[in-house]
């Protein structure tokens, strides 16, 4: 396009089970969707409505690639997820329809500077600087949704081969389709938007040379170093 001033972006993308590349255009988080996890983060799991951050697009972090140890840190946290990755838009998507609007599931990391999401909650700023950051959501191969049954499988995660995470798609407090349709009234979900669910307890530090081997049942893994 000899109009643009300077070179357009490279278009993020995901590499899909099988082959071909799910060209990312946002992505969404929910806070807080397990219960155990808004316990350990010291909240109320009864009485939250879902919310939602973003990461920039380009932020994943594909094929396996080590994750570099982020700048103005002292406390890079893991946070697994499975990721819905949305094949076909909409607005005010009913709940009963909400999971076809997915094309397909990964599963996700959703890193975070601890020390600055706990700052900017303490000071009532926004929570981008802890949440997204270059490379901060490392994401394995997207399997079709065909077949995937988003309300139930283990999640979990292992550092240095330790487990550090584990639990159910169950346990989420608000469902994927429940968390597509609530999304979908704050904004017009597109094609190419993912969404990382929430993750279960367990969350905690690593530091450079850990090694990080996330799984979720029936969808995939996801694999990263930390550099
Ligand atoms: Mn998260």
């Amino acid at each position: 396009m000899p109009d643009f001033v300077i070179a357009p972006p490279v278009q993020p993308a995901v590499p899909v089970a099988g082959g071909g590349r799910f060209a990312v255009r946002r992505i969404f988080c929910v806070g807080r969707n397990y219960a155990e996890h808004a316990r350990e983060m010291g909240g109320n799991p009864e009485r939250e409505a879902p919310f939602f951050f973003t990461k920039p697009a380009d932020a994943v972090l594909t094929g396996g690639a080590p994750m570099p140890y982020p700048p103005m840190t002292r406390n890079l946290h893991h946070e697994m997820e499975l990721v819905a990755a949305i094949g076909q838009g909409g607005t005010d998507i009913p709940e009963a329809a909400a999971l076809a609007h997915v094309w397909g599931y990964a599963a996700g990391l959703d890193m975070t500077r601890r020390d600055l999401q706990g700052e900017a909650k303490q000071t009532g700023r926004p929570w981008d600087m802890g949440k997204g950051f270059d490379h901060s959501a490392p994401i394995g191969e997207i399997v079709p949704a065909r077949g995937v049954d988003p309300t139930r499988g283990r999640i979990a995660l292992r550092v240095n081969g330790a487990v550090r995470q584990s639990s159910d798609l169950s346990q989420m407090i608000w469902s994927v389709a429940e968390t597509i349709a609530f999304l979908s009234r704050f904004v017009a979900l597109a094609p190419g938007d993912l969404i990382f669910t929430g993750t279960p307890e367990g969350v905690g530090a690593v530091v450079r040379g850990d090694i990080l081997e996330g799984m979720v049942e029936g969808v995939g893994t996801v694999r990263t170093a930390i550099a």
